[in-house]
């Protein structure tokens, strides 16, 4: 009998593909192992096994295998079944869930792309003769394909070479996309050498008698190595001395210490050095025993805990319940560049037990990280992680928590799957049977939705930790102040007046633009023109800093006009403001005071929020300006004031949302005011404000909030009383993109009849010079949703049959917002 995989590639294809196998193959296979095979006419891809069978396939011959690349599987029967349920929710094949879930360093294929890891050590002796010559070849070629792999080392079979050869830390691939790894260095501090000898060093003792901080910081060392042969960390012999670094730099300076680096695990934690768990509050405690108390009928609970009401350690009492029944742990974040503080939190209870999953991390360090987890190792209880964090290969998870869980950063909007994390991680816990925890200050209306009819139960907690007020929240309205004239620039006499007082009590000030750069829009007072984006239907937007008008759709820019470029007149002026400007006009208002801002263009790197958190936290800036960055879970101590500096730029944003929104990003800036014993104060600036949005944030009313917009939700058919899947077609020719929408269009509504909407050009229809068009259809409740995306596969499959709109791309987006 034949025997026979199927596979998934990591492709856009409807179907697994079969392929045939040994006998001996067959017997050692199982789903989840890696396996290379041919596809199309040359290429080579890895695949996931799905199932070993003996059913040939009906239609093609299956070719046979090239190699089998694991011992062991690295997927999971749960992740297979998990990726199943994404692919077909969110409609997009399981190919594409597969190059999301894995880290592509296991997925190498005919165009992988294979480098020498920098700075690697490499034990030659532990290398096979092909991973030797292979690492000779390196040393002379810096980058390699696999099909000049194949050529040097004269064998078709490569990939378990450079797979292997990933495991040693010798080689990356497809590395130039990623930065670099870098492991991590501590400082360790050792005497020199010559003081090995007793004389020596009684010498030395006598010598440093006048300085007493230098011999104590010697007599420590000295009792450290007689005790214990492992070396000192710079840190600890400080701390242990309690001698300055000054004093420890000087005695290097002389010769008598000397200081080197080893390098470290990322996840390294001594166990003397945990933080005990703190005693939660009343408060904390009784939401704590309610939440369990739910867990016990119940799978997800939602939390809706106002800012600064101490969420995070009841998070960490169900963590702990967890891991000490031996389970995994997950928690998700929206944002892991904003939460250092978080994981710093979370480490000093839990140590190594803590694994980071962050976005910004190499191949490497995403390897390390999967594997870990894969392995169910100690090392990774308790994994944090961004939205990607549901795809690593758990085990047995116990818990999940998705805290902050209305961000719409959980949303991946590009490329498929197009997932909610938060949404995937209710579906993940079911599968292990792990209880769901969604924290939320501003939980989002599905959410609160699901709660109120018995989905979710619901636990609250109204009190801010320490008895802590919430800050008092005034409304000042602008178009009143613009009529006084008691405007300076954006910043209305209230709002100068309390930035003021906060400054003269040495306490900071956080301002909130939604918008970055300086002055959005140039325009001539002329003839009314206003510079645009050649490639995207936008106009570009002016940045001080660079002197650049700048595209924020595709990058484009060019250098500040004087001139009107349409009619030559030299009188321009700009509308609408940014961050940037908002910093100018600090600067000239508030000269002795240092003044930083966080948004995109100054947190690009690996490290560049940290920076300006880290400055901000040690007192190095008094007032911080930025953009919804601002809101995401920071707990500054010395936050007084925060300023809305325009409330209507959210509130009249063209989406169904943009009230949801608005209200949960006033919130969550103001809750950064006053988390100490000091009342906050937080301002907002508008021209409306009467605005009910407006006065629901001034007067905490969640509650009213929901009521209302809710009722708008049922009126114009939105979630969650209608789910939406949205349907774009782009393309560069603007009328392909028109016919086919309008063919598209006219084909749902026979079988939707009212409920798709559209065709429509979004609000920008032209980005890098694709035309895009959007058909919204709306599903009611009593519709079921996989027959209703079953026909609209059919109707998708004929859509793409038609040759003239071949040239179009159908993205498809199952809850788009
Ligand atoms: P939330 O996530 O609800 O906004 P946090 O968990 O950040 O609130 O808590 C707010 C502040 O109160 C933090 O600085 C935290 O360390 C402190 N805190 C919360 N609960 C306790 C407790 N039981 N004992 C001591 N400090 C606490
Ligand atoms: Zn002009
Ligand atoms: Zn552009």
């Amino acid at each position: 009998m034949p025997h026979f995989i199927n596979v998934i590639l990591p492709l856009p294809l409807e179907n697994h593909f079969t392929y045939s196998i040994s006998e001996p193959e067959a017997a050692f296979l199982k789903p989840g192992m890696r396996v290379a095979v041919p596809f199309g006419k040359s290429k080579v891809y890895t695949g996931i096994v799905s199932g070993v069978h003996q059913n040939a396939p009906d239609v093609y011959e299956a070719k046979p295998i090239e190699q089998i690349l694991d011992k062991t599987p690295v997927v999971t029967t749960q992740q297979l079944k998990f990726w199943q349920w994404l692919a077909s929710y969110y409609m997009c094949t399981e190919g594409e869930v597969l190059r999301a879930a894995i880290p592509s360093a296991f997925l190498l294929e005919s165009e992988t792309i294979v480098q020498l890891l920098k700075d690697a050590e490499v034990d030659e002796m532990a290398l096979s003769d092909d991973e030797f010559l292979l690492f000779e070849a390196l040393q002379r070629q810096s980058a390699m394909k696999i099909a000049e792999i194949i050529q040097v080392l004269d064998k078709k079979t490569v990939l378990p070479v450079i797979n292997s050869l990933v495991e040693k830390k010798v080689v990356v691939v497809n590395q130039e996309i990623y930065e670099q790894y870098k492991p991590k260095l501590e400082r360790y501090i050792k005497l020199h050498q010559r003081y090995s000898e007793e004389a020596a060093m009684h010498e030395l003792l006598d010598d440093l008698n006048r300085a007493p901080k230098q011999r104590q910081v010697i007599f420590t060392l000295f009792s450290h190595t007689a005790r214990s042969s492992d070396p000192l960390k710079a840190k600890e012999l400080a701390k242990k001395s309690g001698a300055s670094s000054g004093t420890i730099k000087s005695l290097i300076d002389k010769g008598v210490l000397e200081e080197y680096h080893l390098q470290i695990d990322r996840n390294q934690f001594e166990e003397g050095d945990l933080d005990e768990l703190v005693q939660l509050n009343e408060f904390q405690q009784k939401a704590l025993e309610e939440i369990e108390d739910s867990f016990k009928t119940e799978d997800v609970c939602l939390l809706h805990g106002i800012t600064s009401s101490g969420k995070t350690e009841i998070y960490v009492e169900l963590i702990e319940k967890a891991i000490s029944e031996g389970k995994q742990v997950l928690y998700l974040l929206p944002e892991i560049a904003l939460t250092a503080q978080l994981i710093a939190r979370l480490q000093n209870y839990f140590g190594e037990k803590v694994i980071v999953y962050h976005s910004k991390y190499s191949v490497n360090e995403r390897v390390e990280v999967y594997q870990q987890v894969l392995q169910n190792s100690e090392k990774a209880r308790i994994v944090v992680g961004v939205r990607s964090s549901i795809f690593l290969p758990f085990h047995d998870l116990g818990l999940i928590v998705v805290d902050e869980e209305h961000e719409s950063t959980f949303k991946q909007y590009d490329p498929a799957p197009r997932y909610n994390a938060r949404d995937a991680a209710v579906v993940l816990g079911l599968m292990h049977k792990a209880k769901v925890l969604l924290g939320s200050a501003t939980p989002a209306l599905e959410s609160y939705f699901n709660a109120e009819h018995s989905k979710y139960s619901l636990v609250n907690l109204n009190r801010r930790f320490g008895n802590v007020l919430l800050p008092e929240i005034e409304i000042v309205d602008i178009k009143d102040k613009h009529r006084k004239k008691r405007m300076t620039g954006h910043f209305s006499d209230r709002l100068l007046e309390e930035i003021r007082e906060t400054l003269s009590n040495k306490e900071q000030v956080i301002l909130f633009q939604n918008r970055r750069g300086f002055s959005p829009i140039l325009e001539c007072n002329t003839c009314g023109h206003s510079p645009q984006c050649p490639n995207c239907d936008v106009s570009l937007t002016y940045h001080s800093h660079n002197n650049q008008l700048r595209c924020h759709y595709c990058g484009y820019h060019i250098a500040m006009q004087n001139k009107c470029m349409a009619c030559g007149s030299v009188e321009l002026s700009t509308k609408g403001f940014g961050t940037e400007k908002v910093e100018t006009e600090l600067k000239a208002l508030f000269p002795g005071n240092k003044i930083g801002r966080m948004d995109l263009d100054t947190t690009r790197g690996k490290h560049g929020y940290e920076k300006i958190i880290n400055a901000f936290e040690q007192g190095e800036i008094d007032i911080l300006v930025g953009t919804q960055m601002l809101t995401k879970g920071l707990d500054f101590r010395n936050v007084r004031l925060v300023g809305i500096m325009n409330a209507d730029t959210l509130l009249n944003f063209p989406d169904f949302r943009a009230h949801e929104r608005s209200f949960q990003l006033m919130l969550q800036v103001a809750g950064r005011a006053g988390r100490t014993e000091k009342r906050g104060k937080v301002l907002i600036q508008t021209y409306n404000p009467h605005h009910q949005i407006v006065q629901q944030v001034s007067t905490n009313s969640y509650e009213e909030m929901y009521k209302e917009q809710l009722e708008e939700r049922r009126q114009y058919k939105y979630p969650p009383f209608y789910r939406l899947v949205r349907i774009t077609l782009k393309g560069r020719d603007y009328s392909r993109v028109n016919e086919g929408a309008e063919w598209l269009a006219t084909s749902l509504k026979n079988s939707f009849a009212e409920n798709v909407l559209g065709p429509e050009f979004p609000p920008v229809a032209r980005i890098r010079n694709e035309y895009y068009k959007n058909i919204l259809l709306k599903i009611p409740q009593q519709q079921s949703l996989s027959k209703t995306k079953k026909v609209v596969s059919k109707i998708l499959q004929s859509f793409k049959a038609i040759a003239p709109y071949r040239s179009v791309k159908v993205v498809v987006n199952v809850d788009p917002y």
